[in-house]
């Protein structure tokens, strides 16, 4: 069994690789829902949703979240009303959220949802919420504490994160089927995803991190830092402000003690053996997933050395 602790976008492209390169009834996703959010009286959890839209093949390739196609006539609708436009619901998008809404409200537990979203999403591996309590990332910038999406989305990163929190983190339990899932697996892989806030929510349920480094799988880490960059996102400024390295090597140093193999792009070749120098092993391999092919040859390269 492969597990994969996955965030967003990043996540979600990895994802689509390793459901065509391994049989899909084999993977178990660990999704971060602390970046959920209530938009609307409504529960929207954007990691989880990006992670099944893109593995049902829905999900709007241009901007990598959403469904292809959608349209946002809700939401235009909802300003007549004082609500604000920043976060981009799609209307089709507000069918996940009503539906994961109603069932919070009679008292389904999330990782019952999350099962039942991917069943009727046709997908046939096993996605898990991180926990089925609430944890909420806080971002702490001059201006004191924000919610994650008012960070990413409203304010589009234009802050200095000072520090970052992941509220209700220490009452979490992890979801059921988590640790099994981390205490089975003979691979476990952290996708291509922000650290700090993708990564990192999912870390923080207490349990999660001890079973990960305790685990007899085989771990690895894909750097979602190419050349001291992000594809896209807040990752890398984010690690600058917060004092990390902004390379592979920094991610690198964060997961120490985690993983056993850490996989960095060819264009970071000459950062091997500083990686090496931590006390893993370094897969030097093409991990920009432009194309379905190279999500699947990405993957496969990483099962291979694992
Ligand atoms: P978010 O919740 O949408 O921000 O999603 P993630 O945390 O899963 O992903 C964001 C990270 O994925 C960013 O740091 C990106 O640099 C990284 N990422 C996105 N696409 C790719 C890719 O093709 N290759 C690699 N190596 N990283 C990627």
């Amino acid at each position: 069994m492969y597990t994969v602790f996955a965030g967003g976008v990043g996540a979600s492209r990895f994802l689509q690789g390793l459901y065509e390169a391994v049989d899909p009834a084999q993977i178990t996703i660990i999704s971060n829902t602390g970046d959920d959010v209530e938009m609307f009286g409504l529960h929207v959890s954007p990691d989880t949703d990006i992670v099944l839209y893109a593995l049902a093949g829905a999900v709007n390739p241009e901007t990598g979240w959403g469904l292809t196609g959608d349209t946002f006539a809700v939401v235009e609708q909802l300003q007549r009303f004082g609500y604000q436009r920043w976060f981009n619901l799609g209307d089709r998008d507000l069918a996940m959220a009503i539906h994961r809404t109603r069932l919070l409200h009679a008292g389904v537990p999330m990782h019952e949802i999350v099962a039942g979203l991917a069943r009727d999403w046709g997908l046939a591996c096993r996605v898990l919420p991180m926990s089925d309590e609430p944890v909420r990332t806080k971002i702490f910038g001059p201006e004191g504490e924000i919610d994650f999406q008012d960070y990413m989305v409203r304010l589009r990163t234009e802050v200095d994160v000072r520090s970052v929190a992941f509220a209700g983190a220490e009452l979490a339990r992890p979801a059921p089927g988590v640790i099994e899932a981390l205490a089975q697996s003979s691979a476990i892989i952290l996708a291509p995803s922000n650290p700090i806030v993708s990564i990192g929510p999912i870390l923080a349920v207490p349990g999660i991190r001890d079973a990960l480094g305790s685990s007899k799988a085989k771990r690895a880490a894909i750097s979602p830092i190419i050349a001291g960059q992000v594809v896209k996102g807040p990752a890398a400024k984010m690690l600058q402000t917060l004092g990390y390295e902004v390379s592979a090597v920094g991610v690198a140093k964060m997961y120490t003690g985690l993983i056993d193999l850490m996989v960095i792009d060819e264009q970071d070749r000459a950062l091997g053996p500083q990686v090496e120098a931590l006390g893993m092993r370094c897969l030097v391999t093409d991990t920009m997933m432009t194309s379905a092919d190279r999500k699947r040859e990405l993957a496969a390269a990483v099962v291979a050395a694992l």
